[in-house]
């Protein structure tokens, strides 16, 4: 079914549809499912890991009731099928069924995984993304896999917005919104310019993250193998690698490619 690689007709790994490749990570790419890049990314990393590496599209793939897999907040794009393919649970921040990332105790609840897939997710978390690979590292079986992705860029460190932050609250100043925190030292500190993704208090972005300081912090939280997976175009799975004109960022490059975590 896939196996014309013309790069003008990608074949969703999702629903097994033809189309146009948009190199966009965000922008829809699927006309059939909706799926993104970034979705064709997550779901190509999972059928490497719980399915054969023939890429044949996931909803013709057989059931692995067998695999557990957890979804922290996914998206309802692919959510339904993963529940139709794999012993799967998506869980949520704010609404049941609960997972904290953050709180070892919430963790331990969702315990022997062999499959967790973190979508963009970890530049928004309290803790920074150190503690928050342990506490997926932790959940995993042995040889299981964490399939993470998130806003990354080719820069030698991350920045922290919020660093050791222990109060942090949003509110609205006028038309715009501003985050005040205080440090463990009970230092007040205010950004009259928080960025949020999807427009909501809820995802405000904590951090840029830097792709190397990324992977070198998953090897340091207990994963034997950190691997960048490499795009794919022909499944949809590619963006450009380029800087993006931001001051904050000084011309880094955008990366972002979905990363496989094996305890
Ligand atoms: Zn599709």
């Amino acid at each position: 079914m896939c196996s014309n690689h013309d790069l003008a007709n990608f074949c969703c790994p999702l629903c097994g549809s033809r189309g146009t490749i948009r190199l966009s990570r965000e922008a829809q790419g699927c006309a059939v499912c909706g799926a993104n890049a970034r979705y064709c990314g997550i779901i190509l990393a999972i059928q490497n890991v719980a399915f054969d590496s023939s890429r044949t599209p996931l909803i013709l793939q057989p059931p692995r009731m067998d695999v557990r897999a957890l979804g922290v907040s996914d998206s309802e794009c692919y959510a339904d099928l993963l529940g139709q393919k794999l012993s799967y649970r998506n869980t949520f921040f704010h609404q049941a069924p609960f997972l904290d990332i953050c709180a070892p105790a919430s963790c331990d609840a969702w315990a022997a995984c062999d499959i967790i897939i973190c979508s963009d997710v970890i530049e928004h978390t309290a803790e920074p993304p150190s503690v928050v690979l342990a506490n997926l590292c932790s959940m995993l079986k042995p040889g299981g896999s964490v399939i993470l992705s998130a806003p990354t860029w080719q820069m030698p460190y991350s920045i922290e917005w919020y660093p050791g932050a222990t109060e942090l609250t949003v509110s609205d100043r006028g038309a715009s919104r501003v985050v005040e925190w205080r440090n463990r030292r009970g230092t007040l500190y205010m950004d009259d310019k928080p960025n949020f993704h999807g427009g909501t208090g809820d995802a405000l972005e904590r951090r840029l993250l830097s792709h190397g300081e990324l992977t070198a912090a998953a090897r340091t939280a207990g994963f034997s193998a950190v691997q960048t997976l490499p795009f794919a175009e022909e499944y949809g799975y590619v963006w450009p690698l380029v800087s993006w004109p931001d001051p904050t960022l000084r011309e880094a490059v955008f990366d972002s490619r979905v990363l496989v975590l094996t305890r």
